[in-house]
């Protein structure tokens, strides 16, 4: 009974959701058929679909910087110079065409059922993994007042959810309002995020397998960084997961 009145809420509660946020293509907007009886879990429509450019080996395991041509996944010449303090890093698809489209219309514009449909996407990247709890990429609060969500937040709540892993969204803090990365050398990037982020509370992730959520891993400056601190403040390992890499040197 009690699962019955369960499931009963959560269909009416996607109908809802799907009321108030009609499903559209994450990337064009455009209109998708409802799926009877269940949310929409669609999130490309017929023309974006086929555009998508999906992660793929050959790739590093490591940074998941993908390779031209033919092989074995195998490490890229950054992570065997300079290991990364996290175990992986993984993303559902790469940054080009409609993924670009998905994630600036879902940066300046809080939508849960775009959170939803990106976040969803994110889960296959995700199977056979082992994992504790799942702690978003902090925004510093400055950043946070200006466009009044935190992105990675949004994805890294329906994730754990999903996951049914704790969500942390509080665990790690941005103490440092750092400069635009763009246009920066690897050096100054580096340097720009050192002391960056700050646990506070080391105890809630101690010997904890973290997975740390952002929307897009541009270089791997951030998640070194972010990751270097939770592994100092005990995290027993970190891997990272984000909507799109893109493909830029480290
Ligand atoms: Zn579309
Ligand atoms: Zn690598």
């Amino acid at each position: 009974m009690v699962v019955y009145s369960c499931a009963m809420s959560l269909s009416i509660l996607n109908g809802l959701t799907d009321l108030l946020w009609p499903p559209r293509c994450v990337a064009c907007s455009a209109r998708l058929a409802p799926t009877p009886g269940g949310p929409t879990e669609l999130s490309f429509c017929d023309s974006c679909a086929p555009h998508v450019i999906y992660s793929q080996s050959p790739k590093c395991p490591k940074c998941d910087i993908p390779y031209s041509g033919e092989g074995d996944d195998h490490l890229c010449g950054q992570c065997i110079s300079d290991p990364p303090p996290f175990t992986w890093s993984r993303a559902a698809m790469l940054y080009g065409g409609p993924a670009v489209d998905a994630l600036t219309r879902f940066k300046y514009g809080l939508n849960p059922a775009l959170a939803r449909s990106l976040a969803l996407m994110m889960l296959p990247v995700l199977e056979d993994t082992e994992l504790d709890a799942i702690v978003p990429v902090p925004l510093h609060p400055k950043r946070l007042k200006e466009r009044g969500f935190n992105q990675s937040a949004l994805l890294a709540r329906v994730l754990a959810s999903r996951l049914r892993l704790p969500y942390h969204p509080t665990v790690l803090k941005r103490i440092k309002d750092t400069v635009a990365q763009a246009g920066l050398s690897r050096t100054a990037r580096l340097a720009n995020l050192k002391g960056a982020f700050l646990v506070p509370r080391p105890r809630a992730i101690r010997d904890k397998r973290l997975l740390l959520v952002d929307d897009v891993v541009t270089t791997t400056a951030t998640i070194r960084e972010a990751s270097a601190t939770l592994c100092r403040a005990g995290a027993a390992t970190v891997s990272v997961c984000a909507v799109a890499r893109a493909v830029k040197t480290n």
